[in-house]
């Protein structure tokens, strides 16, 4: 379509803005207040992080914020030392979409 000489064309942009990605540089670490069981091999991570669940498990210690006690700022603060399941954990995997989602809704 050519606009009329002088006319101001006005196109109605239908597009959604672009998601923003699922990236942990814009997340607050909410995997970090998930329940961590501890795995046998998982001998590294420092005994002052480590609790004990009523079930009798051994699993990261977590604050009064809920957040793994290891959590540093928004990051690990024994990356080299972390267990397992952290290792395992896959950013924009689909549990961590998950709990995005969740926490967008309030949860
Ligand atoms: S892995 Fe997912 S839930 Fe965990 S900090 Fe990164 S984006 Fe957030
Ligand atoms: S050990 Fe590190 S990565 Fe794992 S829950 Fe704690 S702070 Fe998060």
């Amino acid at each position: 379509m050519r606009p009329l000489p002088g006319a101001t064309l006005h196109l109605l942009d239908t597009r959604q803005p672009p998601e923003s990605p699922v990236h942990c540089d814009n997340c607050s670490a909410l995997c970090c207040r998930l329940t961590v069981v501890l795995m046998p091999e998982d001998h590294a991570v420092p005994a002052e992080f480590v609790a004990v669940d009523p079930a009798g498990l051994r699993v990261m210690a977590r604050g009064e914020n809920g957040y793994c006690m290891a959590l540093k700022g928004n990051m690990c603060g024994i990356y080299e030392q972390r267990p397992q399941a952290c290792r395992r954990f896959l950013m924009a995997g689909p549990y961590c979409r998950a709990i995005r989602e969740d926490s967008a809704r309030g949860g």
